[in-house]
């Protein structure tokens, strides 16, 4: 396997690491990953994940289960229960967030187009980029929604998007970069960029270390806080202009780090340290799981 050396901090430019942590690909395939952190901005990222190109055996693909189905799997059934209940919330802050009821959205990194869906039916017109065929076959038989592979995002014209969403997905981009200059070409200038990420300074995240879930390597290349990820979107020209919570990930997140602590009573454990974690997060946001962060352009 060749490994992307990420020499540089994709937020600062700076040369130069500290490590940060020791992680394991506790989902796939096993294999040890150093995170490092940026001494010069603090942006902590993996430093040898897989070249992007070689991705595809590390990926988990999205549960693909039909409307009214249940999940096998008591995690399995949490984690979709929770995605469903957070479709309703997604829809909401889109819609309070933009003052719009309607309007054209890009929802980039799709899966398998649950989102995309909800906000069609609720009168937006959505463009879905999905980078796995098996997703948008999914997402065309299920929905009847065509979803575009990555490249075809370079087809779309300036200005067109009230708001563009990414859900848990800018954390696993190659080219961060690049991508938010793309987003705000793309963006109509009172447009908005929503994006959620896993959140390093949450309470989860410190009490689990090395074995907190939503590193996720090799799959999270940029390990985000509210700090960081501000930062970057403010170089591409973009300013934050509202933070949220996503209150239900500490449940799911502290059940699977207690399965890789091999912990006895996972489960149990994970529900009881989530619902620790969800009542600090009522107190303190910034110390949710992960976050929803929404973004205008600057004029
Ligand atoms: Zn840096």
């Amino acid at each position: 396997m060749i490994y992307q050396d990420f020499n540089s901090c994709p937020l600062c430019g700076a040369y130069g690491q500290m490590p940060y942590a020791d992680c394991t690909d506790f989902t796939v395939s096993r294999e040890s990953y150093i995170l490092m952190r940026c001494p010069e901005c603090g942006m902590v990222y993996t430093s040898n994940p897989p070249k992007e190109c070689d991705t595809s055996k590390y990926d988990k693909l999205d549960l693909k289960l039909k409307l009214g189905d249940s999940p096998a799997g008591l995690i399995h059934k949490l984690y979709y229960y929770i995605r469903l209940r957070m479709l309703s919330r997604k829809a909401h802050i889109v819609e309070s967030q933009s003052y719009r009821t309607g309007g054209s959205l890009l929802n980039y990194g799709a899966k398998t187009g649950y989102f995309s869906h909800k906000m069609e039916r609720r009168g937006w017109k959505v463009t879905s980029i999905e980078k796995y065929h098996e997703e948008r076959l999914f997402s065309l038989e299920m929905f009847h929604h065509r979803m575009f592979d990555v490249p075809e995002m370079d087809r779309l014209h300036p200005e067109t998007f009230d708001v563009i969403t990414l859900w848990h997905v800018f954390e696993h981009c190659y080219d961060p970069n690049g991508l938010l200059d793309k987003f705000y070409k793309l963006l109509r200038p009172t447009g908005i960029l929503i994006m959620a990420c896993p959140n390093i300074r949450s309470t989860d995240a410190m009490h689990y270390g090395p074995y907190w879930a939503a590193y996720d390597v090799p799959r999270h290349l940029w390990h985000f806080n509210t700090t960081s990820l501000s930062e970057l979107a403010h170089k591409h020209g973009f300013t934050l202009m509202h933070r949220e919570r996503m209150p239900f990930d500490c449940f799911y997140i502290s059940i699977l780090s207690e399965k890789h602590k091999r912990h006895k009573m996972a489960f149990l454990r994970g529900i009881l340290y989530g619902f620790h974690c969800w009542l600090v997060s009522l107190a303190h946001p910034d110390s949710s799981s992960s976050m929803v962060y929404v973004f205008r352009k600057r004029q």
